[in-house]
């Protein structure tokens, strides 16, 4: 059987935002859930073919390069309809009256039309009042997601970052119906929808983690009717540091240490996150041995407690080689009290 239109299986426009998808993919969702439809092998199907769906159109990238190309992916080349037309399949594709589907040509943007099916109803709440319609008076906008990379010194320690952020608005020459007179709408190319850029200025915690999400008030989708807008959610990229790493809260470092320094023990300076701190080396400190800074690591975001810088001791050999040198390590050679090698295994 010939593979869906992606659009098609969400019920959406070809130029639907990311809201009408995701909304389009929640409330498919939820009606074709397996756990509300136990044993229903045909909603099972469709909840496979909807999570497919709204994982190739949710993605920007994805979304484009199927817009280009359908299903069948970038190589195959022109005059694959833009679609997953599959001329083969019976009654022609899809039926239910998509038209212009597969044409391959032409505006990138398929004019809608939907006639009725199964979905009758997600569809109707939708587009506007179909069946039901939207309930009248204000109605809330929905949430965004958006992702934004941040130096690993700013999500530590904490700062701001610019976050450019696309949205898409109803276009402002054809108020969103895509045509104007007669033809399509110039500015929109009969989408009905154009894209914007908004630069907003995140506020990044102290102590934010890689993966953490920052919540922007009313940054997300704009209400209709007078409804508040939805919330903007941020999830934090941190750049890895080319020295510290981070675990937990725990940041740690590596930090090299003379043969002196580590048989004798010294005071070092360590780099931490909050600058260096003079630390110990015990003596007979082996190389890889930890040592922990406490209160030195990074802020937990939610309970603001510190983390604790741990260092790790690198046992630098001299590079010179002397018959002094050679001597001096003689003499160390006979101080050890077993063979440095007797724990270990013969073999497998
Ligand atoms: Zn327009």
């Amino acid at each position: 059987m010939a593979k869906r239109d992606y659009y098609e299986v969400l019920g959406v426009a070809r130029g639907a935002s990311e809201a009408d998808i995701k909304k389009a993919y929640r409330r498919l969702a939820r009606k074709l859930h397996p756990d509300v439809n136990p044993g229903d092998k045909a909603a099972q199907k469709r909840f496979q073919e909807v999570q497919e769906a709204y994982e190739v159109l949710k993605d920007e990238e994805k979304r484009r390069a199927y817009d280009r190309f359908g299903h069948a992916g970038p190589g195959a080349g022109p005059g694959f309809g833009g679609a997953g037309f599959d001329p083969r399949a019976p009654g022609g594709g899809f039926g239910g009256g998509f038209g212009g589907a597969g044409a391959g040509q032409g505006s990138p943007f398929e004019t809608f039309h939907f006639e009725s099916g199964d979905l009758g109803d997600i569809f109707g709440n939708l587009f506007g009042g179909r069946r039901g319609g939207r309930p009248a008076g204000p109605q809330p906008g929905g949430d965004k997601q958006a992702e934004i990379e941040v130096p690993f010194r700013d999500a530590v320690l904490g700062g701001t970052q610019t976050l450019m952020l696309r949205r898409e608005t109803a276009c402002p020459t054809c108020g969103g119906t895509g045509r104007q007179g007669k033809g399509p709408c110039p500015t929109c190319r009969g989408a009905g929808i154009v894209a914007e850029s908004e630069r907003i200025r995140v506020r990044i915690p102290e102590g934010t983690e890689d993966g953490g999400v920052i919540r922007i008030p009313g940054k997300g989708e704009s209400g209709a009717s007078g409804g508040s807008a939805g919330d903007l959610y941020v999830t934090v990229r941190v750049t890895p540091h080319p020295y510290f790493e981070r675990h937990g809260n725990d940041i740690h470092g590596i930090v090299p240490v003379t043969v002196k320094e580590a048989y004798a023990g010294a005071e070092i300076d360590v780099p931490t996150i909050h600058g260096t701190m003079r630390a110990k080396v015990p003596p007979s400190t082996q190389s890889r041995q930890k040592f922990r800074l406490r209160g030195r690591g990074a802020k937990d975001p939610r309970t603001g407690q510190l983390g604790d810088h741990i260092y790790t001791v690198r046992v630098m050999v001299p590079k010179t080689v002397t018959p002094a040198g050679s001597d001096a390590a003689t003499l160390l050679d006979s101080l050890y009290d077993a063979d440095v090698r007797a724990d270990l295994p013969k073999g497998l």
